[in-house]
């Protein structure tokens, strides 16, 4: 199973990854998206291409 993190300097709040796979990504305190689940690897896959800034890494 892929495991994204955000690069929290990258990141600009921006929401796409937690309107589009909220079982993965929530808003942080700091306005900026936090991982809080697991996706299947097209779930990730799709955030980590979508991110306009590249602020989703998978590993
Ligand atoms: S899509 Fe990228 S820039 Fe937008 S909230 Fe998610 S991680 Fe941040």
């Amino acid at each position: 199973m892929p495991n994204p993190k955000i690069d929290k300097d990258a990141c600009i709040g921006c929401g796409l990854c937690v309107g589009s796979h909220p079982e993965i990504f929530n808003f942080a305190d700091d306005g900026k998206a936090e991982v809080i689940g697991e996706g299947d690897e097209a779930a990730v896959e799709d955030a980590v291409t979508s991110c306009p800034v590249g602020a989703i890494v998978a590993e």
